[in-house]
């Protein structure tokens, strides 16, 4: 029987899934995930975790307690720095052990360090940790890795031709890539903005991407936006910032309202997210200079459906409106 590696929905999982999942077959480990979000995970989540935490870190507890008894270890890396100079948010730092201390009768966790602050060879001393708990064989582990990230650049590509993840059906297991997209005019363009962990779980923002493309919006999000435009416009921000998220975020964001190449801004944030409360704020200024229309959308684990189609409804309204009167109507909803 093979070893058994769980990989709970949450978090980083949306950026980094296909990647860590073609790296454990590679090294002939069984990958099992945690189904998408649903109301057990999430009550189960917010049971476990301290009330302080942010929803998606809620989120990842239910995905974890999930897991736990199906697994020979579940995958929780300890993400510090993605970059060079730059760090993540504090809370990646200490998930792993976040969740050893609320979650009772875990399997071994596999926290592997990534902390890429100072140089980039610190990556490979993170695939060789991670892979020993599976061979001893150096070669073959950076040979799974190096195969695994081809496959995740090919990914990576795709979003920044303009493809919504959500819509790359069958990429995971195959190399014959379908998608969704609907291809026909679409009446507006919205940028959908926040973390990938808020925007990508359908459960806990109510299926809000899905739900603008129904009303014929085209849907970009940040993984769309080619990383070094993103990062080439944050540079433009007083102070350098040095939140890698929040750079993808706010220079991604930047880009699209200073060209003009979007109709509005939604910007999902989860409540209790320090992060967000800056990089919100930021957002909005630019997108009020550029007569842009800009609103807010927070969730928590109480968040009503309909309040937020309401919110959604009166905006796309809004825009749709200004067409007609543009002097009439306000920029923010
Ligand atoms: S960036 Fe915000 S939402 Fe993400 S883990 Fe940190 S506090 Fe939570």
């Amino acid at each position: 029987m093979r070893v058994k590696v769980g990989i709970p929905r949450g978090m980083f999982y949306h950026d980094y899934y296909l990647l860590w999942k073609r790296f454990f077959d590679n090294l002939e480990v069984e990958v099992v995930m945690s189904p998408k979000t649903n109301r057990d995970i999430l009550n189960t989540g917010v049971q476990a975790c301290v009330d302080e935490a942010c929803l998606p870190v809620k989120v990842f507890h239910g995905h974890v307690d999930y897991l736990k008894d199906k697994v020979d270890y579940i995958f929780i890396p300890k993400f510090i720095s993605l970059y060079r100079g730059e760090y993540c948010c504090p809370k990646h730092l200490g998930l792993p052990d976040m969740v050893r201390h609320s979650i009772d009768g875990l399997p071994q966790i596999i926290d592997t360090e990534v902390n890429l602050r100072k140089s980039n060879r610190r990556l490979k001393k993170a695939v060789l940790e991670t892979g020993r708990y599976f061979t001893n064989n150096p070669r073959k582990i950076l040979k799974a890795f190096d195969e695994a990230y081809d496959k995740y650049k090919q990914y990576v590509r795709l979003m920044w031709q303009g493809v919504i993840p959500i819509d790359l059906v069958g990429f995971y297991d195959s190399q014959h890539l379908k998608t969704n997209e609907n291809k026909n005019s679409y009446k507006k363009r919205i940028l959908l903005l926040g973390h990938s962990y808020n925007v990508y779980d359908e459960y806990i923002n109510m299926n809000l991407a899905n739900k603008l493309k129904n009303r014929n919006i085209k849907v970009i999000t940040t993984e769309m936006i080619d990383e070094e435009i993103a990062r080439y416009y944050a540079l433009k921000l007083p102070k350098r910032m040095f939140w890698t998220h929040g750079q993808r975020i706010v220079g991604g964001a930047f880009s699209l309202i200073e060209k003009k190449a979007i109709d509005g801004v939604i910007y999902l944030s989860a409540f209790g997210c320090g992060l967000d409360s800056v990089l919100m704020d930021l957002v909005e200024r630019k997108a009020k200079e550029n007569q842009i229309p800009y609103t807010l959308l927070t969730i928590d684990e109480h968040t009503g459906e309909a309040g937020l189609n309401t919110r959604i409804e009166a905006f796309i309204d809004m825009l749709e409106w200004r067409d007609g009167d543009e002097t009439n109507f306000p920029t923010h909803g």
